[in-house]
Order: C-alpha cells, then sequence, then structure tokens
C-alpha cells in the first residue's frame, strides 16, 4: 500500500545503542537481504540476535525486532534494529537500507501512517508530538491521556448527544408519519441545547485554565515609578536582576525572568512606568510595556502608601484585564485590605501564598480529561458557538429543520477534533511538526 520507510529513530550521535526503524510491507525482506538470521520466519513481539552484513562484512552485531502488521505502531509491518549506537555504524547501516529499497521517512510519517491506518486519531497523534516535547509535568500527563484517548472521551459523548438531536429532527421531517417517535419541537429542544452549551462551554474554559499551567502563567508587573516593581521582581526571582533606584522611570526596558512556585511556573515582567515621556528610549518601553499588559495571563498592580491620581490613572490601562492589586512597602503603612507585601525586605509570601492557592485548583485539572492545544480548544469554540446560534434560533421562534443546519457544522467541528473531517494539508502541516522517527 505504502512504501517501506526508514529512520534513525534515536538522536544520531555516539550512544551506546541506536534504534533504526523500518515500517512498510518491505520491510521483514528488506532487514533479511542484510541480516545474518532468517527474519521471515521471526514471529511478531519477539527479538532475535545477529549481524547486519554488507555481502561478507561485518558491519555490526545487533538485535533485531519484529512486528507483524497489524500488530504494529503503524499497523504495518515494522522491525527495528538496535545497533551498537555509533554514528558512524548506525549511518552506514542506515544508507544500506536505503540501497536496498527502503525510503527515507518524512518528519512524523511512522505516526501519520498509525493516523492514516486508523490506529490512532489525529488528536492522539498530536499528543504523541506533545508528549515527545514535554518539558514539565502537567503537559507530560495531559499528552500521555491525550495518547491514550482523553479527547475521543471528552468529544464522543457530546457527538453522540447531537447526532440523536440531529436525528430526531431528521426523522421527524423525512417520516412525518411516524407517530411513535418523538417530535422534536423547540420546546423539547432548547434545553437540550442549553445543556450541550454548557458542557461544551465548560470544556472550553477548563482547557484555558490548564493551557496556563501547562505554559506557565504570564505575569505582568505594573505600577507607577517608584512604587517597587523592581524591588519585587528581585524578591521573586531571588537575585538581583532588576536595577531598584530612587529616580523614576529608571526601569526602561522590560526586564523578564522565570520562577517556580510549587506547582506552577511564572513568566515574570517588570514593565517600564507607563506614563506620557519625550524620550524616546523612554517611550519606546512603554509601548513595550503596554504589550506585555495585552499578553499577560495575570497583572499584578503594584502600589504604594502615596496612592493617587497618577495610580488611577495607570489603572484605567488593566482595569479590564485579571490583575490583582499588590500593596508594597508595608513596613512603611500597613493599612488597606489588599495583599501586604515588603519587596525591599523579600517579605513576600503573603502574595507567593495567594497565587499558589489561586492556581492550585487549575493545577488539579491534571486529573481530568482535558482539551491538549489551540486548534482543538477552537473548534470546541467554534462548536459552542454554533450551539450559540441554535438556541437564538429556536428563541426566535424559527423552523426547527433550520436549526439542524447550525447543530450540522456543530458536529463536523466536534468531528475534526478528533481529524475525523480534516482536510489533507491540515494533517501534513501537523506531522511535520513531529522529529524524525517517530
Ligand atoms: P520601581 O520603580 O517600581 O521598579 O521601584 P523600585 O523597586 O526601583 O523601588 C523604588 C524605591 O522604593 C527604592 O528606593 C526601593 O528601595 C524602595 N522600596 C522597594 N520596596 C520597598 C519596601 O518594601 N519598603 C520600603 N520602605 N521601600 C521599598
Amino acid at each position: 500500500m505504502f512504501e517501506t520507510i526508514v529512520a534513525i529513530s534515536t538522536a544520531v550521535n555516539d550512544n551506546a545503542i541506536a534504534i533504526i526503524r523500518l515500517s512498510g510491507d518491505q520491510a521483514i525482506e528488506i532487514v533479511d537481504g542484510i541480516y545474518s538470521k532468517d527474519l521471515s520466519q521471526q514471529d511478531g513481539f519477539t527479538m532475535s540476535h545477529g549481524y547486519i552484513q554488507d555481502g561478507e562484512e561485518i558491519i555490526d552485531e545487533v538485535l533485531v525486532s519484529v512486528f507483524r502488521a497489524p500488530n504494529s505502531y503503524t499497523r504495518e509491518d515494522i522491525v527495528e534494529i538496535n545497533t551498537h549506537g555509533g554514528a558512524y555504524v548506525t549511518r552506514k547501516i542506515f544508507n544500506l537500507l536505503l540501497t536496498k529499497g527502503a525510503r527515507m521517512a518524512g518528519p512524523g510519517e511512522f505516526t501519520k501512517r498509525a493516523y492514516l491506518n486508523g490506529r490512532i486519531n489525529l488528536s492522539q497523534a498530536e499528543s504523541i508530538n506533545d508528549l515527545i516535547n514535554a518539558n514539565n509535568e502537567a503537559k507530560a500527563v495531559s499528552s500521555i491521556k491525550g495518547v491514550n484517548g482523553s479527547i475521543s472521551r471528552l468529544i464522543e459523548p457530546l457527538l453522540e448527544e447531537l447526532m440523536q438531536v440531529i436525528g430526531t429532527i431528521e426523522v421527524n421531517i423525512d417520516y412525518p408519519e411516524y407517530d411513535d417517535v418523538v417530535i422534536m419541537t423547540n420546546e423539547k429542544v432548547l434545553p437540550l441545547l442549553k445543556d450541550f452549551l454548557i458542557k461544551a462551554n465548560d470544556i472550553v474554559d477548563k482547557a484555558r485554565r490548564f493551557r496556563v499551567i501547562k505554559d506557565g502563567i504570564k505575569v505582568a508587573i505594573v505600577g507607577k515609578p517608584n512604587v517597587g516593581k523592581s524591588s519585587l521582581l528581585n524578591a521573586l526571582v531571588q537575585k538581583d536582576k532588576a536595577i531598584v533606584t530612587d529616580i523614576p522611570g529608571t526601569t526602561r526596558d522590560l526586564i523578564e525572568d522565570t520562577i517556580n512556585l510549587k506547582n506552577i511556573s511564572l513568566h515574570l515582567i517588570d514593565t517600564a512606568g507607563i506614563r506620557e515621556s519625550d524620550d524616546i528610549i523612554e517611550a519606546e518601553g512603554i509601548n513595550r510595556s503596554l504589550k506585555a499588559i495585552e499578553e499577560a495571563d495575570l497583572i499584578l498592580f503594584v502600589i504604594d502608601h502615596t496612592y493617587n491620581e497618577e495610580d488611577e490613572k495607570l489603572f484605567e490601562y488593566i482595569k479590564d484585564r485579571n490583575y490583582l492589586i499588590v500593596r508594597n512597602k508595608k513596613d512603611l503603612d500597613d493599612s488597606g485590605s489588599q495583599i501586604k507585601i515588603a519587596a525591599r525586605e523579600k517579605d513576600i509570601s503573603e502574595l507567593t501564598d495567594y497565587l499558589e492557592q489561586q492556581y492550585a485548583d487549575d493545577y488539579s485539572l491534571i486529573n481530568e480529561d482535558v482539551l491538549n492545544n489551540e486548534r482543538q480548544i477552537s473548534l470546541m469554540f467554534m462548536a459552542a458557538n454554533e450551539i450559540k446560534e441554535a438556541i437564538e434560533a429556536v428563541n426566535e421562534g424559527r423552523e426547527i429543520d433550520l436549526i439542524s443546519d447550525d447543530l450540522y457544522s456543530a458536529y463536523h467541528y466536534l468531528k475534526e477534533i478528533l481529524g475525523e473531517e480534516s482536510r489533507d494539508d491540515l494533517i501534513d502541516s501537523l506531522f511535520r511538526n513531529f522529529c524524525l522517527g517517530k
């Protein structure tokens, strides 16, 4: 069906072991041609010991595993050769396989075959890539869940529900004479749709919250000059990174760092004072600050006992965002009901405790099935939108059969999450992100 592909699946440098992998109808035959043992008789899920030879020349002593279709990663015949890891020898065997008729695999091509051969769906394939690239516990756990079908578990019940509603509407339209089928009136369909929308919104919301946990929380530290933003950043990162002075406007550039609190990581950005300025460099800093505010998941709005109109003006920039007011210099004045710290004294536990607690709930989503990436989230969001439109249409008293169009669209978006309606170019671009040999 497909050509037989080959890749070096481990990093090509001088390791103790390297694995060369082949997949396809000819995988066994091709390796058999350069192997000292008779591979055609080797059962699936077994390994043999022998020599890779180019004619009379012995190239390496190897272990060879065979997986027979359809019981393999790709559902095709797979052969894996464990070589003695040296880059030279591994490449030599790889090249030999190319001359014997295997084709070099493209990035992600093994996983793509697993998908095309129906062993995994698209969201599982994405999860395999996410797992390979996971650099923290939250990402690793959610990826392995994805490989194991978490996305299908989330989506399939919704598909089922939608299909029920659509199906009943269709039957009503096509076979009005069937009186043993429930008639889908607007009154009947409305609660079903509302319930569906709540579930869909919940899935989107959880996925967004968990994405912030996985990627780290982008935190912008904002406040008028001299309230102690740089001091706070230094206290958080526990080193003197930002320059602390009492000359207003000295933080002209963004200073960034990443810290870990318990289970969450914070990407901190100390913004230059946002204020009108003639100074070109400072003006540039101001633009960047506004951008940092725009992109932040959380804004720490730092104030002190000198709170005045200047703070209020600044507050205008952030009032519609997710912000937290932090009152600094509590050693000078500890009135007020906000979170209070003394950044210069490195006394910031009230703030860090609050943040840890705040994100603990989101972190606990690690135990649930959650959508894994932006592609899935936006499709879910679009499905929810279609349902919202259907609800509006019902409320406006439109014909029930017009509503089923919206439901069909929602259904297609959900299918696409699982890759069951996706276009080829999308699939190609997804698999191109993979490393070779996967
Ligand atoms: P920024 O301009 O907002 O970045 O403020 P800085 O961090 O540069 O601090 C401005 C001034 O406030 C410096 O002189 C700091 O030493 C002082 N400062 C910062 N935090 C505290 C604090 O907790 N207590 C007191 N008393 N002074 C502080």
